[in-house]
């Protein structure tokens, strides 16, 4: 008799919404497919917010993620307003999970859709970007948050994008970014990526401005293969790439990371639909085949995965893709996952069967991040922000009453376009100012010359709220310039 293999610990949630309504569809599935796995369960969500904890997991449930290192979640309902941290950002980062994976693929014609031949996957960058959390309100009028985009950051995720391309047979990776705009956050991302793609050239490569970009996969998906986005751009079109598949609801995720990887579903807890087993336990059920994979449970990943197929290409279908005419039963959450575990061992006839290499594990060791020099750093002069209500005008003529000597007041922007000196009388001014200062007879700023700029704005009764350094790097300029400039 070959002997059982260890079973392989998870840490298990059942969310809320549609959470616990597909978890036990997935478990159960899991459960009678012969992978070695141990659950541990841990509360998440809704009642953990409720007891007081502000991102909705207790401190005493890291242990098991922290020890199995392998989570399967079902989405959970994020609480509005403020006072709450979103869950899913909390662990994703606090985890360093930072790739997330997005396979969003057509079951033509079993599964109706305009997007016969689609196959994307979609990895979206999942710590940084406007996700930082980092937000303010700064005036009265203008609120505040700060999009970080790091070279470490973006080098992670193009790397794996390529990786991940590799491992898996496909052959292009496409970069979406706004670096027309966003020249220095956006423009290294696409810069990591040029960088970072020399380095695979087995693989075709391309970039396109997002808003193109997304138009696109909405409207001919087929050109697409792997597709690498900051996190914003990512999760907004993943959700678009899984819809156009047919319905959201068939999406699976992984969220990778170096020590911890999570699998979960795309879509969120389906409130509307809560309570009323009709959901559709795909996504969730096909994160969990991504978790066999990258578990080593490979033989039962591509049994699960292939008996999910079958079931899709009899027709039998929950009410989110089903139509009369391509489906042969309408079945509610319970009802599909049994007919998914009686065709355990079969595989499609008409889709195409899936067959995962068992040679090697679906995780990959990522290479050392390419260690960079430091720059040569010089701060070369200052933005202060202020609120103030009044004219440009007003501001500079106030401004400039204090200002020390060698410093020159460069510029007032609002909303980053120039209004003084010279601004147009239709330009719209909220309270929210930016000055810039210079040295007018050396190279360079000081520390100290900042806060007597500071001291002198304050003195005049102007209320500053931020500062931002103007520096170069290696002679390179690290700010833009104010339109108008
Ligand atoms: P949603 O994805 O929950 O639902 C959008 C629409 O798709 C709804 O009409 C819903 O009925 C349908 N749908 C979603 N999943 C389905 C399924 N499995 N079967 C059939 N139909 C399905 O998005 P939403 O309504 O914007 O968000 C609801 C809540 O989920 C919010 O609190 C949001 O913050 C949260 N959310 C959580 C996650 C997560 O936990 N990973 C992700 C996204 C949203």
């Amino acid at each position: 008799m070959t002997p059982m293999p260890e079973k392989v610990a998870i840490t298990v949630a059942r969310g809320d919404g549609i959470g616990p309504e597909i978890m036990d569809a997935t478990l159960q599935i899991l459960e009678k497919c012969g992978a070695a796995l141990a659950f541990e369960e841990i509360e998440i969500g809704k009642a953990v917010y409720e007891r007081g904890f502000s991102s909705g997991i207790e401190p005493g449930s890291w242990d098991s993620l922290r020890r199995t290192k392998v989570f399967l979640k079902a989405p959970i309902t994020t609480p509005q307003g403020g006072g709450f941290n979103s869950l899913n950002v909390t662990i994703r980062k606090t985890l360093g999970m930072f790739a997330n994976v997005r396979p969003c693929v057509s079951y033509h014609p079993y599964v109706d859709t305009k997007h016969p031949g689609m196959d994307v996957v979609i990895v979206r960058e999942n710590e940084e970007d406007l996700y930082a959390g980092i937000e303010h309100r700064q005036t009265d009028d203008v609120y505040q948050c700060l999009k970080l985009i790091s070279r470490p950051g973006s080098e992670k995720i193009v790397r794996y994008a390529f990786e991940y391309a590799r491992k898996s047979g496909r052959n292009k990776v496409t970069c979406l970014s706004k670096d027309n705009i966003m020249k220095l956050t956006d423009g290294l991302f696409h810069d990591v990526f040029d960088e970072i793609g020399a380095e695979y050239p087995d693989i075709e490569k391309d970039h396109w401005i997002i808003d193109i970009g997304a138009a696109r996969l909405a409207d001919t998906p087929e050109i697409f293969d792997v597709v690498v986005m900051p996190n914003l751009y990512g999760d907004i079109l993943s959700d678009v790439a899984a819809q156009i598949t047919g319905s959201v609801g068939l999406g699976g995720s992984s969220n990778i990371g170096q020590h911890c990887a999570m699998f979960e579903a795309i879509h969120g807890s389906a409130p509307d639909i809560s309570g009323k087993g009709i959901a559709n336990p795909s996504g969730l059920l096909l994160g969990a085949v991504m978790m066999l994979n990258h578990i080593g449970q490979t033989e039962e990943a591509e049994r699960v995965h292939n008996a999910w197929l079958k079931t899709i290409e009899d027709g039998v279908h929950t009410g989110d893709i089903y139509k009369e005419g391509l489906s042969t039963k309408r079945v509610g959450t319970s009802e599909f996952a049994s007919a998914v575990v009686d065709r355990l061992g079969q595989v499609p006839t008409k889709l195409k069967a899936i067959e995962y290499d068992k040679t090697t594990s679906a995780c990959f060791v990522l290479p050392q991040l390419k260690s960079m020099p430091p720059t040569d750093k010089l701060t070369v002069g200052v933005d202060v922000f202020v609120h103030f209500r009044g004219t440009a005008d007003e501001l500079a003529a106030g401004v400039q009453k204090n200002l020390m000597k060698g410093i020159d007041l460069k510029i007032i922007t609002n909303r980053g376009v120039k209004v003084w000196p010279g601004g147009m009388p239709e330009t719209f001014c909220s309270d929210h100012w930016r000055i810039r200062f210079v040295p007018t007879h050396a190279d360079r700023m000081s520390h100290r010359e900042i806060v007597e700029i500071l001291t002198g704005i304050s003195a005049a009764g102007f209320d500053f709220i931020k500062t931002e350094n103007l520096c170069t790097f290696d002679g390179e300029r690290g700010y833009s310039l104010a339109q108008g400039e």
